[in-house]
């Protein structure tokens, strides 16, 4: 059946549409794979994409280092990456998130299969008004596929967003740093001691920083950031 399916109706790539050498995803082809940019230099304390000059960690986290313990960002917030997240989030293209997260378990180090401590995933909150307005919240979509890989739980109750915030479009890090303060509280009555928060993009990191510190006032040890793609500084 599948056969006669895939007769009818080639798997194409999602980008493109070509349905010939379409890659490990079955998705994209290999051509479009090449065009996502890996984030392959950057700062190990927040994984925004380094500059030729800085060696292994950014200016901003040698000042004064992150609250999240360390961020893994596998790709760089660019297109067309960009333009297919925009369009799981705005557009409901939902087709869009599993091809998102199996790019995102091909790239899985090792070490994160082999030495994973985390308890849990904890997706990035969306406000109630936020996620009933968009259906669904991306970042539990593409959370999921990873845990499952992993073996890990998800959890989307523990953490709840009380501030329905302005976009943190065109805000500055200082704007974006004021506009998500006190905006999540986390319960920990499963006890966690490591924590994975899951977040779609990274941009300046406030967000995540927020998220981060609240979840550690609450008893946790550890928290490491995840997110699909890392803006670059200039964002
Ligand atoms: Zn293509
Ligand atoms: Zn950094």
């Amino acid at each position: 059946m599948d056969k006669l399916l895939d007769f009818f109706f080639p798997p194409r790539c999602q980008l493109c549409g070509d349905t010939s050498n379409l890659g490990s995803t079955g998705q994209l082809c290999v051509a479009c794979t090449h065009d996502l940019q890996l984030n392959l230099t950057a700062c190990r304390h927040c994984a925004v994409p380094l500059n030729f000059e800085e060696l292994n960690q950014c200016g901003k986290c040698i000042k004064s280092a992150p609250v999240y313990d360390s961020c893994w960002s596998p790709f760089i917030y660019a297109q067309p990456l960009e333009w297919m997240i925009q369009q799981l989030k705005f557009n409901a293209k939902l087709s869009y998130a599993p091809l998102l997260s199996n790019l995102m378990i091909s790239n899985l180090p090792e070490q994160f299969y082999k030495n994973q401590t985390a308890d849990v995933i904890i997706p990035m909150p969306l406000h109630n008004s936020r996620l009933k307005q968009r259906g669904f919240n991306q970042s539990s979509l593409l959370a999921a596929p990873l845990a499952k890989a992993l073996g890990l739980p998800v959890d989307t109750n523990s953490c709840q967003r009380i501030l329905n915030t302005d976009h943190q479009t065109g805000k500055n890090a200082r704007q974006r740093q004021q506009n998500i303060k006190n905006a999540f509280t986390f319960n920990n009555h499963f006890n966690y001691r490591h924590v994975l928060v899951f977040d779609d993009v990274v941009t300046t990191g406030s967000s995540v920083a927020e998220l981060s510190k609240t979840i550690k006032l609450a008893g946790v040890n550890r928290v490491d950031v995840w997110s699909l793609a890392r803006a670059e500084r200039n964002h």
